[in-house]
């Protein structure tokens, strides 16, 4: 298997050889065919498995070539902590780099300041943590009607940092029209409960 038979574009295949990377990952592998086709996803994964590519490159893809509706985010990805929310920006900047797509790390411990500037100049992509994301919103900051792809990213981490109720009300905000990713090293019931309430008939992919 290789990164061109799995359905991206030139751009992101340049991006790929770019990073280095010469063979996708099972992950990968299994992955970004289905996000391409806009399928709803569960990962069972473990951080280290290549798991950030097989979103955030079909994510980029399809927003690329996508329609844009300006000044509105298009996809939010959610973090259980600021490093990680940090790490995964640093892998959209990367491959992102050879498009215009813009984003917005919404994180704590950093003055909101900058990034309610970013918002007010419109982003196509959030990378946030739950507390943070919650805060902007409820200071109407963020308008997420336009997000049609969510991923909830290490969702078990989720789970022990007592961030479900937040990740379920941000669920409510968006469009219900939407894909949505998730991404759990381990499937504890809260989590099976949080994807059969939020997923539509997802294709399941363990590694
Ligand atoms: P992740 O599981 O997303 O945290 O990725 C773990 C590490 O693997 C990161 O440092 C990536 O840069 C690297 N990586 C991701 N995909 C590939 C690949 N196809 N080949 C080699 N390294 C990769």
């Amino acid at each position: 298997m290789s990164f061109a038979d799995l359905g991206l574009s030139d751009e992101l295949l340049s991006a790929v050889t770019d990073a280095g990377y010469t063979e996708p990952t099972p992950i990968q592998a299994q992955a970004i065919p289905s996000v391409l086709m806009m399928r709803d996803l569960i990962g069972i994964a473990q951080t280290g498995t290549g798991k950030t590519a097989a979103f955030v490159l079909p994510m980029i893809d399809i927003l690329a070539h996508g329609r844009s509706r300006a000044r509105m985010p298009r996809s939010l990805i959610l973090e259980p902590t600021r490093e990680l929310a940090a790490q995964v920006a640093e892998n959209f900047e990367k491959y992102g780099a050879g498009t215009k797509l813009s984003m917005a790390l919404l994180i704590g411990g950093v003055s909101m300041g900058d990034q309610i500037k970013a918002l007010e100049k419109g982003v196509d992509v959030l990378i946030a943590t739950p507390g943070r994301l919650m805060d902007l919103f409820g200071r109407g900051n963020i308008l997420l009607t336009g997000c049609s792809m969510l991923v909830i990213d290490e969702a078990d981490r989720m789970l022990d940092m007592g961030f479900i109720p937040d990740i379920e009300e941000i669920c409510t905000k968006l469009p219900k029209q939407r894909q949505t990713l998730l991404f759990s090293a381990t499937m504890p019931a809260p989590i099976k409960r949080l994807a059969d309430k939020f997923l539509e008939n997802p294709k399941t992919i363990e590694v």
